[in-house]
């Protein structure tokens, strides 16, 4: 008799403890988010575009938020978050992507457990309406990281993800900003790398739309997310640091998680999203340091303009750019912040 009472008291310590240990903490619940970094300025920004671009970046906060309060994972709060994006012409991605020198719309997408440090990621399709569900499909469904082109596609389609005709993702903006650029590409050429030769190939203000998301989930865990249309005027087949992991797109609970935007070639030599990561496991910074060394220093002396979102498991977190501006925000306790200028 008195063995079974200690038998019952000894189960009932056991998961008290393990409750204790899974039992979900809501305070840190945190969501950063994206869409974009470039010459964004108000001079070249006029008042309707500034409220649309502020609502879209405040619902897609909302919309992973709520994904968190409701006790769903990072994974599902980024995927959530970015799907509004992808849907939304405003940012190059998804429906607004940016068009290719031959006149395409071709993705890039990738996503990242900090948990278990799995990824997937496409590339290069132009026919997948939300190219981050492919991405997490490839890593949920999959037993690869990384799948491209017409291979991605057809797996996007068994895995029952919504499938569009490539014009679904015309956008007569985006048709333009690459006539414009197709002007002077000329001009470009003439030209050798850098950041200032950028500013040949891109016209508009936005000039890079992609976007991303990290979150801090209420099991402590960390994810990230990043989907683009790439670069306007790009070569076909090329393919940017987005779905590169450890370039655009990372996480780890043990330093961060990190989305970045920007010029993707640098950020793919920079090894910018692992770097921050690294800076933070190995040298011990935080990570608004580690985040400002790789932004602010590393890759203003490689001549790559952009901006990241980093977030650590305790909830802080970064959103450092080189460029005039970059669309941003955060939410944390209920409270939604977006950005947009540099100050
Ligand atoms: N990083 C993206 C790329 O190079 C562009 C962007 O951030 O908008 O493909």
């Amino acid at each position: 008799m008195r063995k079974n009472v200690y038998l019952l008291l000894a189960c009932f310590l056991l998961s008290a403890v393990s409750f204790a240990q899974t039992k979900p903490d809501y305070s840190k619940v945190t969501l950063v988010i994206h869409g974009g970094a470039g010459t964004i300025t108000r001079q070249n920004m006029t008042p309707e575009k500034e409220k649309a671009y502020r609502e879209k970046l405040n619902e897609a906060l909302q919309v992973g938020y709520a994904v968190l309060k409701k006790g769903g994972t990072s994974l599902d709060a980024v995927e959530a978050t970015v799907k509004v994006m992808e849907d939304s012409p405003l940012f190059n991605a998804g429906k607004g992507a940016v068009f290719t020198s031959e006149g395409k719309n071709e993705m890039d997408a990738a996503i990242m457990d900090g948990k278990t440090l799995k990824a997937g990621s496409i590339a290069s399709v132009t026919t997948i309406k939300n190219p981050i569900t492919a991405a997490r499909a490839v890593m949920e469904k999959s037993e690869h990281v990384m799948m491209i082109g017409a291979g991605a596609e057809k797996f996007a389609q068994m895995q029952q993800i919504e499938i569009v005709d490539p014009s679904y993702f015309y956008t007569e903006t985006r048709y333009q900003q690459l006539q414009k650029i197709k002007d002077k590409e000329k001009t470009q050429l003439d030209h050798d790398g850098g950041t200032g030769s950028n500013e040949n190939i891109f016209t508009e203000g936005n000039k890079f739309g992609t976007v991303g998301a990290v979150a801090l989930d209420a099991y402590g865990n960390l994810a990230a997310a990043t989907t683009t249309g790439g670069m306007t005027n790009k070569r076909y087949g090329r393919v940017g640091d987005a779905p590169i992991i450890g370039a655009g797109t990372y996480a780890d609970n043990a330093s961060c998680a990190v989305s970045a935007t920007g010029h993707g070639e640098y950020f793919i030599r920079a090894v910018v999203a692992h770097d921050i990561a690294a800076l933070m496991k190995y040298k011990n910074y935080s990570v608004k340091k580690a985040a400002e060394e790789v932004v602010m220093k590393k890759l203003v002396e490689f001549g790559g303009e952009g901006g990241v979102i980093a977030l650590d498991r305790n909830g802080n977190f970064s959103m450092p750019f080189n460029s005039a501006g970059m669309y941003r925000g955060a939410i944390k306790n209920g409270k939604a912040e977006v950005y947009i200028y540099k100050d």
